[in-house]
């Protein structure tokens, strides 16, 4: 039997591929930071460095926060974050497949308990910055946060999830119709005819920014 030599090094990071942002929703997006792309599942925050590459790829977080939280963290520290977000993201799974296909009303507050609790963490605060896009001369303000530790990272998440809660129609949620797929997506397109996760991007990026996502229109061999 072969001994591994005990690796000194921190292991490189795993490749993973871009994720994906087909849901037309960050709060569904981050539903679909698991999903099987090809034949493979691929759990994008599966740690510490994933999260921070999705929050990356997502724009939830800026850059400059998530390189100074990657600095200061403690060993170990993003990973359990990681851990929470998983369990976020799974919690909110179930509540999604519990309401989908009707209309939340306050009767469905009480499940939301979870949810609000992460939100009264924020550290939210306004600033008055020049307009973002450049072109318009003026002055917006902008809702800003504190990226004090590494839990904070979650803070954005729920916003996403919290948003799509208040302002989605459930009756609009579709799991995509490709066989082996998982991923779900909001339909926006009129007379509600999408059906896979391949017939509709998400406008919000950049054609480089998009990823490959084929599971309704299978590649030839
Ligand atoms: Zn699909």
């Amino acid at each position: 039997m072969t001994r591994t030599p005990r690796r000194k090094v921190a292991q490189p990071a795993r490749r993973r591929p871009p994720a994906m942002f087909i849901a037309d929703d960050r709060g569904l997006d981050f539903l679909n930071s698991v999903a099987t792309p090809t034949d493979t599942p691929i759990d994008w925050i599966e740690n510490g460095d994933g999260l921070l590459d999705w929050l990356a790829q997502a724009r939830l977080v800026p850059a400059k926060a998530l390189e100074a939280l990657r600095v200061q963290a403690l060993p170990g520290e993003l990973d359990s974050v990681a851990a929470q977000a998983r369990s976020l993201r799974e919690w909110f799974r179930t509540f999604i497949r519990r309401h989908e296909g009707r209309s939340l009303t306050a009767k469905d507050l009480g499940e939301l308990k979870p949810l609000n609790r992460l939100l009264e963490r924020d550290e939210e605060f306004g600033r008055i910055v020049a307009h973002s896009d450049g072109k318009a001369i003026g002055l917006e303000l902008r809702t800003m946060r504190r990226w004090r530790s590494p839990e904070s990272l979650l803070l954005p998440i729920g916003e996403a999830l919290a948003r799509f809660v208040c302002e989605e129609d459930f009756t609009d949620v579709k799991a995509c119709e490709g066989p082996t797929c998982t991923l779900i997506f909001v339909d926006r397109t009129r007379g509600r005819a999408r059906r896979s996760s391949t017939s509709a991007q998400d406008t919000a990026l950049e054609p480089a920014d998009r990823s490959d996502a084929s599971c309704a229109s299978p590649r030839s061999p």
